[in-house]
């Protein structure tokens, strides 16, 4: 019996290691993606549409606020030098 309760507190072990080693390691994979993405300032972003252009039609744009290659957050209705066409 006391056996078998080591196998548990062995494997309750292991499991809140590999979520205490897995945490901080999504957050670094996050944290990198956002820094590998241009700054708003530098595609000259604005919260305001472009021509008719904006996010919201853009085929960079997550929604709701965010941009795979822009860091920070984005409207739907803003617009930056990088837009590109929904196919
Ligand atoms: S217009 Fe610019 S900021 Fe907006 S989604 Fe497209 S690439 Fe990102």
């Amino acid at each position: 019996m006391t056996k078998m309760l080591d196998i548990n507190n062995i494997s309750r072990r292991k499991l809140l290691l590999a979520a205490a080693i897995a945490a901080p390691a999504a957050v670094l994979v996050a944290s990198s993606a956002e820094a590998a993405k241009v700054s708003q300032a530098s595609v000259q972003y604005r919260g305001t549409p472009n021509a008719g252009h904006s996010c919201g039609g853009c085929k960079l744009f997550t929604a709701p606020s965010a941009c795979q290659v822009v860091s920070g957050k984005v409207s739907p209705a803003g617009w930056c030098q990088l837009w590109q066409p929904k196919a």
